[in-house]
């Protein structure tokens, strides 16, 4: 079973580092799923470890995007471009921003897998220090949730988010914009996630969507406006 596991992860574009056998396990569990992130994965797909636990499978990339046709989108935390190139297909525009240049490096090829490189505006930098600076219609935010490990609690909470806990994240994003999208774990405290809507002033409408892949709850996206 370990035999055909390797050989056949050297067919595709990312080959796993050697690990303790419980990492690779691990990023198998991923590599399965690959044409669920990617349906494109076989025509020149590239990632790094993170991006296999990160990136947005892309039957919830699509949806998401359906939302913000024809708006100027911010992708803040784009990582290797999973839900940047669904904006892309529907979008007037978007910029795509992610601290780790290997990240935008490979959200780069990966659009052009997908024919759509030329309808984004990639940057290299720290969302936070870039926040100032940033104009747009509609806010992505799908924040790092601390890696695989946020589904062994309970009840997932905003002050578990990086690089700063959900409230501060949200009121950044909102001298931005009043229309932001958030990418939760399907665990998130949704009471939390209330808050931050009536805590607005004026208060924010909320919409709250469960984010499936082939039925199964993944996680939850919630639209504020
Ligand atoms: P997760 O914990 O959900 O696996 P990651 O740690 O992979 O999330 O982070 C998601 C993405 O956010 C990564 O591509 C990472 O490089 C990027 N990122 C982290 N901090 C910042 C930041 N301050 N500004 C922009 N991008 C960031």
């Amino acid at each position: 079973m370990k035999l055909k596991k390797r050989s056949r992860l050297k067919k595709g574009h990312y080959s796993i580092p050697e690990s303790t056998e419980k990492e690779h396990g691990k990023i198998c569990k991923y590599w399965n799923q690959r044409y669920n992130l990617f349906s494109k994965y076989d025509q020149g797909i590239k990632m790094d470890e993170e991006g296999w636990y990160s990136v947005t499978p892309e039957e919830i990339a699509i949806k998401q995007a359906q939302r913000c046709h024809g708006k100027v989108i911010i992708d803040c935390f784009s990582g290797v471009g999973g839900n940047t190139i669904q904006f892309a297909k529907v979008c007037s525009s978007v910029v795509a921003i992610d601290i780790d240049p290997v990240k935008v490096e490979y959200a780069m090829n990966n659009a052009m897998v997908y024919g759509v490189a030329n309808r984004i505006d990639f940057v290299v930098g720290d969302f936070i220090q870039l926040a100032p600076s940033l104009k747009g219609d509609v806010l992505f935010l799908s924040p790092p949730w601390g890696g695989p490990m946020y589904s062994k609690v309970e009840s997932y909470k905003m002050d578990m988010l990086k690089p700063r806990d959900g409230y501060s994240l949200f009121k950044i994003a909102q001298s931005i914009t009043p229309n932001i999208i958030m990418f939760l774990p399907r665990n998130v405290d949704l009471a939390q996630v209330e808050e931050l809507a009536w805590l607005s002033s004026p208060p924010l409408t909320l919409e709250i969507e469960e984010s499936c892949v082939g039925g199964r709850v993944k996680a939850i996206t919630a639209y504020f406006s």
